[in-house]
């Protein structure tokens, strides 16, 4: 079915898309929304299509969302670093514990997005896994 395309040569898509895949590129299940094209997620992370180049498949609003949380993630664990020195100021093991556990907590969920947004390149990447 051809959408009309806005001057979209599809040869040239195609060719692109070649090419990205051949860079290593994983193609997504998300579509361009200005040409309905597949999308494909580059090595080093970014989002792009073969006809537009990079493309925000994240609406701005979700986006900077995401930077907040990082932001009070980050800023969690610098005001338990904060309370871990005062606690230890004060002579006060169970708050230095308890502060501590904080920053664990912060290390452990920090880990973890890192670790999920990693996970869906390498899944792409490798292919045929779970066959080994
Ligand atoms: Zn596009």
């Amino acid at each position: 079915m051809d959408k009309g395309g806005g001057g979209v040569d599809r040869d040239e898509a195609l060719r692109r898309m070649t090419q990205l895949m051949l860079q290593g590129a994983v193609m997504l299940e998300q579509t361009c929304p200005l040409d309905g094209l597949p999308l494909f997620r580059l090595r080093s992370g970014e989002i792009v299509c073969p006809v537009h180049g990079r493309v925000m498949i994240v609406s701005d609003e979700s986006e900077a969302r995401e930077a907040e949380i990082e932001g009070i993630i980050s800023m969690a664990q610098y005001v338990a670093a904060q309370k871990v020195k005062e606690s230890l100021d004060e002579g006060d093991p169970k708050r230095v514990k308890e502060w501590l556990d904080v920053i664990e907590s912060v290390e452990r969920i920090k880990s973890l997005r890192r670790r999920s947004a990693e996970g869906v390149d390498k899944e792409g990447e490798r292919g045929g896994r779970g066959k080994a």
